[in-house]
């Protein structure tokens, strides 16, 4: 059998080594952080996730899902918080049981990485940083505890995430590599709402909340812990901004008028946004994805997008999925399987990082208008009354797993017909008062 090297062992790293041991090959997975399970491995990315219906398939598709989600949030809605602290539920779908789940980022990590030790043909190695890739042998070059070290493997994937090493030896090694890397003028940061004295959640736990202020947004998503991680969404630069407003004065005056119903459920604000990192949101979009039958790239290290749609490791997960059916399609030709793995989710993950933009303009800025939530509303009555037919981007996005780009296409279409109706409604009926009156 292969013999597969991974560098990264983050979600889709964890994940993709369990599906690769499952098939039987050799795995040496290769993570330049320490061992999760040691100690704090989220070094400045996000506490908790929402999983959707496509992460959880890859999860169940492995037999973990129930492991993974065990203490797994469920929020079937947005919670808008306006300006005068007023609440307004809006549910993600029309069928209650269609939830996201707010999952911590390292006991995922855990559970995945834990997955693939499972495999006696799995191996994990910590504090092994990828310095470079030479794609034709296919040798890695580590540096490690004890200095530089190489490893060897028929294939190697990059699993390490957005600043992927893999990514930039193709970039180098490879004519024509197309890259394109973009961030937005927003940065994060994130804050905490801690549990209440008698270890209650100090907001309703199964709802994501979001504070949408037009040009800038906080969201908050429940822990087990019954703390919430409140991440503030917010311009790098201009008039007010992370760049104006650095003392505790000028954050305190910012969350107080922004924020009210927020800051007395935040004890430790000031702390925390002087102390947690401000994080860049990137897209970025490459091709090819893979080398021969010698490297790929999965995950974030091929497609990172912004976190909008909360899908980034959802659509990481579903790259595993892909590129281990595609391995199972061609066992012979692994070039093959790379080239279909790649065709089959590029034109996705493009469309997911177009979906992920429009997504922050939406949740910032129309979430707190009326004409949003009668567009909600409409749009779960049409879901109602034409089940199957007629199916809302947001639910095929995160309850199905219709591709990305066939959602993308047909919400177009579906628009598209739906507007026309209505504009065709109100003339009918503007032609009958006109004609009876
Ligand atoms: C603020 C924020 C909120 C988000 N919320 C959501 C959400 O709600 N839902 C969702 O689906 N997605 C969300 N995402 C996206 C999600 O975090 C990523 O898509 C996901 O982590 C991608 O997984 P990955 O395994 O490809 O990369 P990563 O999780 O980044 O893992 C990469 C791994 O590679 C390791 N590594 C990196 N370089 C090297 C090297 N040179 N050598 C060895 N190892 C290396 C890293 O240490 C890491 O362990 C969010 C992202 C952000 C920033």
């Amino acid at each position: 059998m292969a013999k597969f090297v991974l560098i990264g062992s983050g979600l889709a790293g964890g994940l993709l080594a369990a599906y690769l041991g499952r098939r039987g090959y050799e795995v040496d997975l290769y993570e330049r952080r320490a061992d999760p399970r040691e100690g704090d491995m989220v070094g400045g990315r996000s506490i908790n996730l929402a999983i959707s219906t496509r992460g959880i398939h890859a999860l169940e598709q492995i037999g973990i899902a129930d492991e993974a989600l065990q203490h797994a949030i469920p929020m079937p809605g947005r919670m808008i918080h306006d300006r005068s602290g007023t609440l307004h539920f809006s549910p993600y779908d029309v069928d209650p049981k269609n939830c996201i789940n707010s999952i911590g980022r390292a006991a995922l990590n855990t559970t995945v990485i834990e997955a693939a030790q499972r495999y006696p043909n799995v191996s994990v190695h910590f504090n092994h940083k990828c310095t470079d890739v030479d794609l034709d042998t296919p040798t890695v070059q580590f540096e490690a505890e004890h200095g530089q070290l190489p490893a060897h493997g028929d294939a190697v994937i990059g699993v390490d995430g957005a600043f992927s090493a893999v990514r930039q030896s193709m970039q180098m090694q490879i004519n024509r590599f197309k890259y394109d890397e973009s961030y937005l003028a927003h940065g994060y940061k994130e804050l905490t709402i801690p549990p209440a004295s008698d270890g209650s959640w100090r907001m309703e736990k199964n709802a994501l909340h979001i504070w949408p202020r037009k040009s800038f947004m906080m969201i908050a998503l429940p822990n087990p812990d019954s703390s919430f991680t409140c991440t503030l969404f917010w311009e790098f630069e201009g008039p007010r901004s992370f760049a104006t407003t650095k003392t505790d004065d000028g954050v305190r005056r910012f969350f107080d008028e922004e924020f009210p119903d927020a800051v007395p459920l935040m004890p430790t604000l000031l702390e925390d946004f002087r102390q947690n990192p401000t994080g860049s949101l990137v897209t970025i979009r490459c091709s090819p994805w893979y080398y021969k039958d010698k490297v790929a790239l999965v995950g974030d290290a091929a497609h990172a997008v912004v976190p909008f749609y909360g899908q980034g490791m959802n659509a990481a997960f579903e790259d595993c999925v892909v590129l281990d059916e595609c391995l199972e399609e061609f066992p012979e030709d692994r070039e093959r399987a790379f080239g279909e793995y790649f065709s089959r989710r590029k034109v996705n993950a493009d469309a997911l990082a177009d979906l992920a933009i429009g997504n922050f303009i939406e949740m910032r800025d129309k979430t707190a208008s009326k004409t949003f939530r009668a567009k909600k509303k409409l749009d779960h009555f049409l879901e109602a009354a034409l089940p199957g037919i007629y199916l809302p981007l947001y639910t095929m996005v995160t309850f199905t797993r219709i591709p990305y780009a066939t959602a993308a296409k047909r919400a177009r279409t579906q628009n598209a017909i739906v507007y026309t109706a209505l504009i065709a409604i109100v003339l009918i009926i503007a032609l009958l008062i006109f004609h009876f009156v």
